[in-house]
């Protein structure tokens, strides 16, 4: 017997259909005698109409409202999964995030698990109640509803997973794995059987959806083992296994020499770069545009400044979620005349490109290699950042496909007999 979390996303528990394709899977690891705890997304599109209503209700909505309306599609989906899986005689019951309840900071809209009650879990989990509980949600320590973020139920589902040491997370999507860049957008794109915690959590930070970052590095630091596969296909590769596991570096075959430079490419389209234009070249300007930022939880992402040219000011440009830009412009008009910039400029058409992988850190090159092969599809860069295993630009948004493409050609990741 095993106590395993199984957690499924959007396209998944989009309708009935699917639900009880779900309730059959579960009922199949309830069956083999597991203990279940079941982590459910949102309808797919559910999150995003619910977004959308508070944007149209209010540009600058009050967070802690916010998260009372998006929070409620987990809800749903909890609530019809507990009856399919009865219906099926299967032992189920929901468990909202307050109930539980699952205690979260008061950061609303990306509020962070404090806590999870693991007794009331385990005393229904060891009755053989299958305990069926809403991704994403949470309550705060004023004791309001909370929401994790966006894609924040592989979040909830590792925080269960801990908090109830399960022996393993197993978070069914609509791929069957972890892939060397977005199977949608290149076809040719290898699955990778394990990925290390480090290069995944790279990945997932710069836009590889198929894990929130969060989910990532929770299950690094709890030791969770997570497993990525799907919930439509069943097949198993030659060695008998599904999906991708996430795993430590030690839990790598090291191929030496063999192994590959890159392990994974992203992108991101969620960003919109800002430039404030004329900012004065004095010691302390930067901090007084990044600090009301900060206290506004606006997340900024890239920075890059200009050197001035003898005019005592420079040129200020960043990212930040596109979500946040219309409170990052507002925070920025306010504090004009304490900053004393001349204007501020903004593009939504950009997105972020990335090559991750831990070889990088033993050769050089890999980042010359991503500027030349840009450069010769015409591709401008506009920023550049590293860290030790990642690179990443931005470029203009209309060329995200082809970057992706050039660069995992360039690298040598597209699988050889796939039709392209
Ligand atoms: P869920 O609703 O199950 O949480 P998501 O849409 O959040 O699913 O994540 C799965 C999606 O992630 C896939 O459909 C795929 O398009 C996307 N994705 C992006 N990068 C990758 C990658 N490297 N490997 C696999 N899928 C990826
Ligand atoms: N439903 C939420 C979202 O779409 C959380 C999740 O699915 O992980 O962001
Ligand atoms: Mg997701």
């Amino acid at each position: 017997m095993a106590r395993i979390v199984m957690k499924f996303g959007g396209t998944s528990m989009a309708g009935i259909e699917r639900i009880r394709n779900v309730a059959a899977r579960v009922k199949r690891e309830v069956e083999a005698g597991n203990e279940v705890a079941v982590v459910v997304s949102a309808m797919a599109g559910e999150t995003d109409r619910l977004v959308q209503f508070c944007r149209e209700a209010s540009p600058l909505y009050d967070a802690r409202e916010y998260d009372v309306v998006v929070a409620s599609g987990e809800q749903v989906t909890s609530g019809l999964l507990a009856i399919t899986l009865q219906a099926m005689g299967v032992k189920a019951r929901s468990w909202l995030g307050w109930q539980l309840p699952i205690r979260t900071s008061d950061a609303h809209a990306s509020a962070r698990i404090s806590t999870i009650d693991a007794e009331t879990l385990g005393t229904a989990m060891s009755a053989g109640e299958v305990a069926v509980i809403p991704g994403f949600q949470g309550i705060s320590e004023e004791g309001r509803v909370s929401t994790l973020g966006r894609g924040g139920s592989d979040t909830s589902a590792v925080a269960v997973a801990a908090a109830m040491k399960a022996d393993r997370c197993d978070i069914y999507t609509d791929v069957d794995g972890v892939y060397t860049t977005d199977p949608r957008i290149v076809p040719r794109a290898r699955k990778l059987a394990r990925v290390t915690y480090e290069e995944m959590l790279e990945l997932a930070s710069v836009g590889a959806k198929v894990l929130q970052t969060r989910s990532v590095g929770l299950a690094m630091k709890e030791k969770v083992r997570v497993r990525v596969l799907s919930s439509f296909d069943d097949t198993r590769d030659e060695d008998g296994y599904r999906g991708t596991l996430i795993v430590g570096e030690d839990e790598i075959e090291d191929n030496g020499m063999e192994r590959q430079l890159i392990t994974g490419i992203a992108h991101d389209k969620n960003e919109a770069k800002v430039t404030l234009v004329a900012v004065p070249d004095r010691p302390g300007a930067v901090a007084t545009i990044f600090t009301p930022l900060a206290e506004a939880s606006i997340n900024v992402d890239m920075i890059v400044q200009n050197v001035s040219h003898g005019t005592g000011s420079t040129d200020v440009t960043f990212t930040v979620p596109k979500a946040e830009l219309a409170r990052a412009l507002d925070v920025l008009e306010k504090e004009k005349p304490t900053i004393g910039f001349g204007s501020v400029t903004h593009d939504t058409n950009i997105a972020k490109i990335s090559v991750v992988g831990v070889g990088m850190r033993s050769h050089a090159g890999v980042a010359a290699q991503m500027f030349k092969s840009l450069a010769d599809r015409g591709i401008n860069i506009q920023a550049i950042t590293t860290s030790e295993i990642k690179v990443s630009v931005i470029i203009e948004g209309d060329y995200t496909e082809l970057a992706v493409r050039v660069l995992h050609t360039a690298y040598g990741l597209d699988a050889e007999d796939e039709a392209a």
